[in-house]
């Protein structure tokens, strides 16, 4: 297993295509835009080799037996979809933020389990294949880019229906020895600073759109793979100082960025998916469902930590021992712990693959990331609310390099003899970066959007069921009244 450091130096030898702002970015791990992501993303890799986390960031490969990072493990039970869980809520106390490996994680499972189906029911060798990638990254202790999101031109046709025939990633040639792939992924979280990219389908496929049903792996620096790196709301304080950016070393969100493959060559050994349509809605539906167990728990760890600055503020401001601020710091730990349970119940209520994988419930699992993004503005509001106005109309950290004006900020962001302003002042500023918009929009759409789970847990539940409950109900009512007559 990597440690973070190693991790990091890792990045350095790798010959991406990188863009930002206009420019070109030969070096992704000192970029200032870049940094506090990939030191987030490094998280995973501490929670893996150090004695005091390897319990959860740590597994068995079924595969090999060696000791791997859990980021690359393929959950055999019920103990290890737990674990997950746990893993993400702890990896989000320490980050405030994403870490980004866990789409790729995601990614891995699902696809394990699909390709074995796959090699049962129409005797292809997917599953062979993919195994031995799933042991060089467990090996390597890669971390693998999950790229699912296509750009999807119109939302009402099908890829093979688009204006532009590239709007899914689709199948531009077939060779003896590969394949040659265009298209792009977007809003891919933690692609500048993966190892490999894991790309699968988007969405369910019918037989007319066999060119986009497709799943395979290249190297993160492979010739013809792009990365435009996305902008973020108040981004320009990553390189303006420390203060204002509110979480200097891990940052905001993921750091996004959309994927070209600008006719990529795939050897036949990375391919894992190649016109199979009928397994493509699988393989989005089972991947949703370990995504949207995540939520419940890396958000549950990232609202800890805005519980925390809350509650230092209410100290600092002199106000936590009125009533209505220990009442709503109680409701936001109440929503946070609603989250997490989520997260939690679809692990324990788990079942088995045909390969032995553990699997979510998936009712379970949507329900907790639809109430994530219900609940997480519901948690930054009540932030805001006892944090105060003072959060958004701070000064900017520049003021106190002048002599003139410095003074004056100490004097009157003071609220007491023992409050530092600086503290308060780093306290507002991640408040107001932990409850502004990006964040706020990832947790709504990030996993999918609350439609997406909607959908699931409709097309799940027995209705029918439901119904004959309750006509029992009344059934036995009737009898009763038979009875009494
Ligand atoms: Fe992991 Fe959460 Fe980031 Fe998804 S949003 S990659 S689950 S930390």
């Amino acid at each position: 297993m990597m440690t973070p450091e190693q991790y990091i130096e890792s990045l350095r030898n790798q010959k991406k295509e990188v863009y930002f702002m206009g420019e070109r970015v030969e070096n992704v791990v000192d970029h200032p835009a870049m940094r506090p992501h990939i030191n987030a993303a490094s998280v995973t890799y501490k929670l893996g080799t150090e004695e005091k986390y390897e319990e959860l960031g740590s597994a068995t490969s079924h595969l090999t037996g060696n000791k791997i990072n859990r980021w690359t493990h393929i959950p055999q039970n019920q103990e290890d979809l737990v674990k997950k869980a746990m893993m993400l809520r702890v990896a989000g106390q320490i980050t405030g933020t994403c870490f980004q490996r866990c789409v790729g994680m995601d990614g891995l499972i699902t696809l394990y389990s699909t390709t074995w189906e796959m090699d049962q029911d129409l005797g292809t060798d997917y599953h062979e294949r993919f195994k031995r990638f799933l042991i060089e990254t467990q090996n390597h202790d890669y971390m693998t880019d999950g790229a699912m999101t296509d750009p999807k031109g119109d939302r009402s046709k099908r890829p093979s229906e688009q204006h532009d025939p590239d709007l899914y990633v689709r199948v531009v040639e077939e060779k003896e020895d590969g394949i040659v792939v265009r298209g792009a992924k977007m809003h891919q979280t933690g692609a500048i600073n993966s190892h490999q990219i894991l790309v699968m389908p988007g969405t369910a496929m019918s037989p007319k759109d066999a060119d986009y049903a497709l799943s395979f792996t290249v190297p993160a620096d492979e010739k013809g793979v792009i990365y435009v790196f996305g902008r973020q709301v108040n981004d320009s304080r990553k390189w303006e100082g420390k203060i204002d950016q509110g979480n200097a070393k891990y940052g905001v969100v993921g750091g996004e960025a959309l994927i070209i493959f600008e006719d990529v060559f795939v050897p036949w050994e990375r391919v894992f998916m190649y016109k199979e349509t009928q397994y493509t809605g699988k393989l989005v539906d089972r991947f949703a469902s370990y995504h949207r167990q995540n939520y419940g728990a890396c958000k549950a760890g990232n609202l800890d930590v805005l519980i925390g600055a809350t509650a230092s503020l209410a100290d600092m401001h002199g106000i936590s021992k009125a009533g209505h601020v220990k009442e709503k710091l109680a409701e936001m730990a109440h929503l946070v712990e609603t989250m997490y349970s989520g997260a939690l119940a679809c692990s324990f209520n788990c079942s088995k693959n045909g390969c032995g994988t553990a699997f979510v419930d998936p009712v379970l699992a949507n329900s907790s990331k639809l109430n994530t993004a219900r609940y997480y503005p519901e948690v930054t509001k009540l932030s805001q609310d006892l944090a105060g106005g003072f959060v958004a109309t701070l000064p900017s950290e520049q003021e106190l390099d002048n002599p003139r004006i410095a003074p004056y900020i100490y004097k009157y962001y003071s609220t007491g003899e023992n409050v530092d302003p600086i503290d308060r002042i780093k306290m507002g500023r991640l408040v107001e970066n932990m409850t502004g918009s990006t964040p706020i929009i990832e947790c709504m759409h990030g996993a999918g959007s609350p439609q997406a789970q909607k959908v699931v847990i409709q097309r799940s539940i027995n209705w029918g069921e439901k119904i004959k409950f309750a006509k029992e109900i009344v059934k036995d009512a009737k009898e009763q009244n038979e009875v009494l007559q």
